[in-house]
């Protein structure tokens, strides 16, 4: 409602992409290559009145406030992809014998000479203002009705042969290059996106490249660099056969071109977004009901905030309905209400929110969730916010994010939280995938059970082995044998009680560089998320532990309390046994930064017998933790790859030699 009061949220008729299966309007996004993200039936295009959030007047700031936070780059690259800011200029041509002019926008004004013909959306309403002198009607509305048939994916993605019309009886008008130019209407130009009207550069645009191909249209080039009998040319290079801006770079004479299009009154310089408004309509029962009620007289009314929430009605059937409509419309008893303006029978809105609605603001509820008179109080929200770090699967870093922040913002707005932005750090975890990359799934029956790993290898070699198979953001596959090692490493450590020295305190002169190191790294790599590198180190530095002919009761500890996140368990038991208090309510094991230096030295690595990389390693480093340390180089991965390490050999201080096949 507030979102309707401030003018944010209206209704308009979209050609909306609808599921003919779970019958529902779907945003773009739930969209995934043509097909509907739920159940995969191929998506099909109806015109149906919709409540719109517009989240497009949000798209500078939501652009520009990614400066201000922590977000994984790729997470970041994809807001900036799907928010989509162009810069370039609108451009007016005439339509000839008319006092009209096609509006196109393009990121290539410096391209306008070899604009050779244009083209428009099917739905463009051209065809229908110019009906009495188009000649070729006919052929003009079947090809509309076949486009209309088509999802925007198929329109815009799928198709190889690009197909059209020309509009046979009205042509347009170059400005620039003073040429007439033919207009045709073709489905891979949407009405949605800019202006539905296109000016076609084959020479530099791949797409309008085949559709002059197909049409037999002029190729002209105007940008120097390529070779257009083959394809379009894309890249940077000098204008070319442009009299106005010859020999000037792309940016030089895109600055120049807009110049001189703004000068002459035929177009000016314009910021563009790829982001359309946010489809807020779905019609199924499972939603929040849009508290607006539909007067005949008033419009849309805002229900009074005294009957929020607007609940659902209870009923026994909340199947879609076949027209498309939602299942509340036929529930006579709760649609049919008075107009909260004027007294008049009136009735609800039927349509219901999209599960994003929830998904926006559901973390500010839990700061303050038993507070019935407002969202939370200033209070919680003054001491809470912003989240601190929010960690979540990749599928939620476009739109859920998205949407989140654009409420998040208009919260702010109205004075409602006190950050423009909800998360301060966003991260992201990669997928754990089956034997062979790829997917679990319970189709394909290779589902690891972690109630089952847990039944044969317990909890903590689980979440150890988790923390360990690999780089925390990338996929990477379940392996047996990893969580066998893993297991192993968790024995030994339990073993290794056994030769604890109760008496032996502090930590030893030979270990004492290595475990403040281990403390330092693995303090450092948790926050990093390097839960991987972590547990190396800790492999590593318990191998040295056994090297010892004892190990002292400090040096044990400080590995149990290092290990604890990972493995609380077993470290927990195993501290209990050193007769201490329990971990998690002391202090997380300090180091001494002097004791951190090591000397380094950097020793060739050889790959089945040549010097590939060098490598720093601490002089005197131990055959046991060349390992991790060589886990942790890139180099070192990037020889591997595809590869299986057969043999290591490690001569101190001197050599690393690896054999692989
Ligand atoms: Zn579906
Ligand atoms: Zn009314």
């Amino acid at each position: 409602l507030q979102l309707f009061k401030h003018g944010l949220a209206y209704k308009a008729k979209m050609d909306i992409n609808f599921c003919p299966s779970c019958k529902v309007g779907l945003a773009n996004e739930e969209v995934v290559g043509g097909e509907c993200e739920r159940c995969h039936t191929p998506v099909v295009r109806r015109a149906k009145e919709q409540w719109m959030l517009e989240i497009t007047k949000y798209a500078q700031r939501l652009l520009d406030d990614l400066d201000e936070v922590d977000f994984a780059p790729r997470i970041k690259a994809q807001q900036r992809n799907w928010i989509g800011r162009s810069e370039g200029a609108t451009i007016r041509f005439p339509i000839l014998d008319t006092e009209e002019t096609l509006d196109v926008y393009t990121t290539r004004p410096d391209t306008i000479y070899g604009a050779t013909y244009m083209v428009i959306a099917p739905e463009h309403p051209l065809i229908e203002t110019y009906a009495s002198r188009i000649r070729n009607m006919d052929a003009l509305m079947a090809y509309r009705t076949e486009a209309k048939n088509k999802s925007d994916f198929e329109r815009t993605e799928l198709v190889k042969d690009k197909t059209g019309v020309r509009i046979e009886g009205i042509n347009a008008w170059n400005p620039i290059s003073e040429k007439e130019l033919p207009i045709f209407i073709s489905d891979y130009v949407m009405m949605e996106y800019g202006s539905g009207a296109i000016m076609a550069v084959p020479a530099h645009d791949q797409r309008d490249y085949e559709f002059a191909k197909n049409f037999d249209l002029p190729i002209y080039e105007v940008v120097s660099g390529g070779d257009i009998s083959t394809e379009a040319w894309t890249g940077d290079g000098a204008i070319v056969g442009s009299p106005l801006i010859d020999g000037l770079s792309v940016p030089e004479a895109i600055e120049k071109m807009t110049g001189i299009l703004e000068e002459r009154g035929l177009g000016e310089k314009k910021v563009q977004y790829k982001l359309r408004d946010w489809v807020f309509s779905r019609q199924r029962y499972w939603g929040e009901p849009i508290p607006i009620v539909n007067c005949p007289t008033c419009g849309h009314v805002p229900l009074d905030e005294s009957e929020l929430p607007l609940c659902l009605p209870e009923v026994d059937s909340y199947e879609p309905t076949d027209d498309g409509s939602s299942p509340l419309a036929a529930m006579e008893d709760w649609v049919h209400t008075t107009c909260p303006s004027c007294g008049a029978a009136a009735e609800r809105e039927t349509d219901t929110m999209p599960q994003w609605a929830g998904s926006s603001w559901y973390f500010l509820r839990y700061l303050d969730p038993h507070n019935d008179e407002e969202l939370a109080s200033r209070e919680a929200i003054e001491t809470w916010m912003p989240v601190d770090w929010y960690n979540g699967g990749m599928e939620h870093t476009t739109l859920h994010l998205l949407y989140s922040r654009f409420w998040h913002k208009f919260l702010y707005d109205i004075g409602v939280v006190n950050t423009p932005e909800p998360y301060q750090k966003r991260s992201s975890h990669g997928f754990i995938l089956g034997k062979g990359n790829i997917k679990m799934s319970k189709s394909r029956g290779n589902v690891i059970n972690p109630d089952e790993v847990i039944e044969e290898v317990g909890a903590d070699a689980l979440r150890s082995y988790e923390m360990f198979i690999g780089d925390f953001e990338k996929a990477v596959s379940w392996s047996n044998e990893g969580l066998a090692g893993t297991k192993r490493f968790l024995d030994r450590l339990w073993f290794a009680f056994e030769r604890v020295d109760m008496n032996k305190r502090g930590y030893s002169p030979e270990l004492e560089v290595q475990i403040h190191r281990t403390i330092k790294k693995v303090g450092e790599d948790y926050e990093a998320l390097k839960a991987n590198t972590a547990i190396a180190a800790m492999m590593a530095l318990l191998n040295e532990y056994y090297l010892q002919d004892s190990i002292g009761r400090d040096e044990y500890e400080v590995l149990l309390r290092l290990l604890n996140p990972v493995a609380p368990h077993i470290t927990e038991e195993l501290n209990e046994l050193l007769g201490n208090p329990p971990i998690t309510e002391g202090k997380w094991p300090a180091y001494d930064p002097d004791k951190t230096v090591e000397d380094v030295i950097e020793v060739p690595v050889q790959v089945n017998g040549k010097v590939r990389f060098r490598m720093d390693v601490p002089r005197g480093a131990q055959e046991s933790q060349i390992d991790a340390l060589l886990e942790e180089e890139d180099a070192y991965h990037r020889q591997l790859e595809g590869k299986r390490l057969i043999k290591r050999i490690y001569i101190q201080d001197k050599l690393i030699s690896l054999v692989v096949k």
